[in-house]
């Protein structure tokens, strides 16, 4: 599930029709500080290009054009989350896991998904009863 939070545009403060964040630092470089950009004040970048078109690019292409280092990504195509929407399944009310990307998840059947949902979960070192949450949630479709 994916929070449908949109901020104003950060130049001119209109309504952003898109689901994309950015990143800067405060001015006292202090810390990160999340923004976003309305259609018409989006840059004309490779991000940007990918992330509405929804193209699986894969690590090494995406690392190529310096974007998503040090991110993770879909555990099936390597696209970084910087680039990529991925598709959140929610296992308890409270908790959702991402291994996938939207365009990933949707082309694979339950079973299909299951795998990568159990590798995430390996990196984890989840409990039995966490295993049974994903994998009941994933076997339902979510
Ligand atoms: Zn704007
Ligand atoms: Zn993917």
């Amino acid at each position: 599930m994916r929070l449908e939070m949109y901020s104003p545009c950060d130049v001119c403060g209109n309504k952003c029709e898109n689901d994309m964040s950015f990143h800067k630092w405060q001015e006292d470089r202090s810390s990160w500080l999340q923004y976003s950009l309305c259609n018409k004040h989006l840059p004309k970048s490779p991000r940007v290009f990918i992330w509405m078109h929804n193209l699986r690019v894969g690590r090494a292409v995406a690392s190529f054009l310096g974007l998503g280092i040090g991110l993770g990504g879909c555990y099936k195509c390597g696209t970084p989350w910087d680039c990529i929407r991925s598709h959140s399944t929610r296992y308890n009310p409270g908790s959702a896991c991402f291994p996938l990307c939207e365009p990933c998840w949707q082309e694979l059947t339950p079973t299909d998904r299951l795998p990568f949902y159990l590798k995430l979960l390996s990196h984890w070192d989840a409990t039995p009863e966490r295993y049974c949450e994903v994998i009941q949630a994933v076997l339902e479709g979510k």
